[in-house]
C-alpha cells in the first residue's frame, strides 16, 4: 500500500487504544491508513523515530485563545503546533454576542482544531480586569444555550467561574445559571473553582460529565479545604462522573496541593494549561511543560498521555474520533522526546522544583501534515510580542495570586 506519510520505528503510547510498544504509522489522505508492527510503505515521507514517543494529538481542554477580541487570549495556532498539540478548547472566552467572532476569526481559520465552551457571561472573557459575573443580568440561559445549538461543532459546552473575584455578591445564581443553559442543550458544564465561594456548593450541583477545573489549585476552598487530605465530597463527585481538570494558568496551579492530591492517589483526570498572555512564557509555556511537571510529581508517562489524550477527549465528548490513534480517523498526531537530565519548573505561585524528565516536542501531524517546532518560532515571537503588548495596558491580572520570589524547593 502506498501513503503519505509513513513515522517509524517510534514507540507508541496510545492509553485509548490499549496500544504501548514500537510501531510504525502511515498516513494517507489525512487520515491514519495503518497501525504495524513494519509497514514498508512505499510513502512519499518517510520520517525515522527510533527513541521518540509518539501518542495521539494531544487535547488542551482550557486555554484562551481569542486573540484581539479579549483582554487575555493569545494567537495560539502556531504555538499548538509546535507543541502536540492538535486540538485546543477555549474555556469560555466568548459568551454568546461574541461566539460567532470567535468562530470567522479564530476557528476557522486555524490550522489547529479550535473548539470552545461558551460563557454563561454574554460578554465572556473580554475585560479580565472585571468579573464578569458582577452583574447578574450578563448571564443569559436562553441565548447562551441557543447558540450552542447554532454551531454544535464549535461549541462543546457552558463556561463559568465561580470564584468571589469573578461573581461579587452573586454567590452561586452564576453556576445555577450556567446549568440551566447546558440542561437546556444536552451539554456540558466546565467550573472554575476559586477562592470564596465553598467547593460543595459547586460540586452539589454538577452532573455526571461536567468538568471542574483548577483542581489543584492552592488558594482557599480547593481540594484540600486547608487540610491534608482530599475532601469527601471531590471524591462523590468523581464517583458520579464529574472530571476534574488540572488547568495550570497563572494563578491554579500548586505544588503543595497537587503533590498531597497525587499521594493519596487523587490523580487530575485530564492535564490542561489555562494558557492565556499572563501564563504564556510563564509558569506555563506548553502542554508538554505542563505534563512534565505532573511526571516529575511521580505519575506515570503512560497516565500522563492518558491525561492529554482520551481522557481530554472524553472530557469533551469528542472520544469518538478524537484522543486515540484508530485506522480510518483523522491523523492528528504528537511527537515527542522524553529528555533525562536536570530541569527546573515552576508552580503558578513561583514555587520551582527540580525535575529529570522532561517531555520535549518533536513534531506534530495534523490532518496528515506535519509540522515543525522550529519552522513556527517566527509566529510563536509574534505571540509573544502581542502578549507582552497587551500586558502593557492592562499590568497584572485581576485576582492576581502572590508570588514569593522565585525560589527552588
Ligand atoms: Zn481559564
Amino acid at each position: 500500500m502506498s501513503y503519505d506519510l509513513l513515522l517509524k520505528g517510534a514507540t507508541v503510547v496510545d492509553p485509548g487504544q490499549g496500544r504501548h510498544g514500537v510501531y510504525d504509522v502511515a498516513v494517507a489522505a489525512g487520515v491514519i491508513a495503518e497501525i504495524g508492527e513494519r509497514l514498508d510503505g512505499p510513502a512519499r515521507q518517510t520520517i525515522r523515530l527510533d527513541g521518540k514517543i509518539l501518542t495521539p494529538g494531544w487535547i488542551d481542554i482550557h486555554a484562551h485563545v481569542y486573540a484581539g477580541a479579549t483582554t487575555f487570549g493569545i494567537k495560539a495556532d502556531a504555538l499548538c503546533l509546535a507543541t502536540g498539540v492538535t486540538t485546543v478548547v477555549d474555556a469560555g472566552s466568548p459568551g454568546w454576542t461574541n461566539v460567532r467572532g470567535f468562530k470567522e476569526f479564530i476557528a476557522d481559520p486555524a490550522r489547529t482544531r479550535i473548539l470552545t465552551f461558551v460563557h454563561i457571561s454574554s460578554i465572556g472573557l473580554l475585560n479580565s480586569m472585571r468579573g464578569e459575573m458582577e452583574d447578574i443580568h450578563n448571564a443569559d440561559p436562553e441565548r447562551t444555550a441557543q447558540v450552542i445549538e447554532m454551531w454544535p461543532d464549535l461549541c462543546i459546552g457552558v463556561k463559568v467561574r465561580q470564584g468571589r473575584l469573578q461573581v461579587g455578591e452573586n454567590g452561586i445564581e452564576p453556576l445555577k445559571r450556567a446549568v440551566e443553559a447546558a440542561e437546556m442543550v444536552g451539554v456540558r458544564l466546565m467550573v472554575h473553582i476559586d477562592q470564596g465561594v465553598p467547593l460543595s456548593s459547586v460540586l452539589e450541583r454538577l452532573r455526571p460529565g461536567d468538568i471542574v477545573t483548577h483542581c489543584y489549585h492552592g488558594k482557599g476552598d480547593n481540594i484540600l479545604n486547608g487540610g491534608e487530605t482530599v475532601v469527601p465530597e471531590v471524591y462523590e463527585a468523581r464517583k458520579r462522573g464529574v472530571f476534574f481538570d488540572l488547568g495550570h494558568g497563572a494563578g491554579s496551579f500548586h505544588y503543595e496541593v497537587a503533590r498531597k492530591a497525587i499521594r493519596q492517589g487523587f490523580y487530575s483526570d485530564v492535564i490542561s494549561t489555562d494558557l492565556h498572555i499572563y501564563s504564556l512564557f510563564d509558569p506555563v509555556y506548553s502542554l508538554p511543560e505542563t505534563a512534565s511537571k505532573v511526571l516529575n510529581l511521580g505519575v506515570s508517562l503512560e497516565e500522563v498521555v492518558r491525561q492529554t489524550t482520551i481522557n481530554a477527549a472524553r472530557a469533551i465528548g469528542r472520544d469518538d474520533t478524537l484522543g486515540a490513534l484508530i485506522p480510518g480517523a483523522v491523523a492528528d498526531i504528537a511527537v515527542f522526546e522524553l529528555k533525562e537530565g536536570e530541569f527546573v519548573f515552576t508552580d503558578s505561585h513561583g514555587q520551582q522544583e527540580m525535575g529529570n524528565r522532561k517531555i520535549e516536542p518533536v513534531l506534530t501531524v495534523r490532518a496528515g501534515t506535519v509540522y515543525h517546532p522550529a519552522d513556527l518560532q517566527g509566529e510563536i515571537e509574534e505571540t509573544r510580542q502581542r502578549a507582552v503588548e497587551m500586558k502593557s495596558i492592562t499590568g497584572l491580572p485581576f485576582g492576581a495570586v502572590k508570588k514569593t520570589e522565585p525560589r527552588l524547593k
